[in-house]
């Protein structure tokens, strides 16, 4: 499982290391959410109403589920299976509440969380195209913030603070799971970085 705050780069790290890792991919997700403009419904989320979502949560068709900002998400189980069965790992990209039901079906799963390196650019990636009215803003950081306060509940922990050598850090922990994995936990910047980040 790999969660984050929306604003630590997450999306584009496992883009860019579902490339480089043999035998991995990513679980694509469905939600109620709208798309968003680029979105393909398939690829990056399957799209569904919320009377499909919840027939399909009935049916036991979700590993796991949970409202994140107002809209649901849920992990598709046959989805997973099938990638299970053909021997390959699974990345899930899901937040707290996910990984902590995921926690509970596989004792041999393992989540990363990823952290900005700062609550300034945090809220620099954050502000985006600089459209949305402060108050949007604020409500997103605090967001980011109730998210990232699951961060201990994590295996491993990574301060995205260079894109390149976080990709490889991520690189390495897919590729042998932890054996010479990094892990910033043991990183001496983590412990003023999260006073910083958290109130
Ligand atoms: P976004 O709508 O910005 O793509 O994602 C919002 C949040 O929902 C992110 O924190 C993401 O990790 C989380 N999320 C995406 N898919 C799932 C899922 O299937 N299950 C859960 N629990 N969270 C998800």
């Amino acid at each position: 499982m790999i969660s984050a705050p929306s604003g630590a780069g997450k999306t584009s790290l496992v883009n860019h290391v579902l490339h480089r890792v043999n035998n991995v991919c990513a679980s694509v997700s469905h939600t109620t959410r709208s798309p968003r403009p680029g979105e393909i419904d398939g690829v990056n989320y399957y799209f569904v109403g919320l009377t499909e979502f919840e027939r399909m949560d009935q049916e036991n068709a979700f590993l796991e589920s949970a409202k994140v900002h107002g809209n649901l998400y849920g992990t598709s189980r046959l989805w997973v299976e099938n990638a299970l069965k053909t021997g390959r790992n699974v990345i899930l990209e899901i937040d707290w509440q996910g990984a902590q039901q995921i926690r509970d079906i596989f004792t041999d799963s393992c989540s990363i969380f990823i952290l900005p390196p700062s609550k300034e650019t945090l809220r620099q990636r954050l502000l985006g195209r600089g459209q949305d009215a402060p108050e949007v803003i604020e409500q997103r950081l605090a967001a980011a913030q109730e998210e990232m306060s699951h961060w201990r509940e994590a295996d491993f922990v990574l301060i995205n603070d260079d894109f390149d050598i976080t990709c490889q850090k991520l690189t390495n922990l897919l590729d042998k799971r932890s054996g010479q994995a990094f892990d910033d936990t043991t990183n001496p910047k983590l412990q003023s970085l999260i006073t910083t980040l958290l109130p």
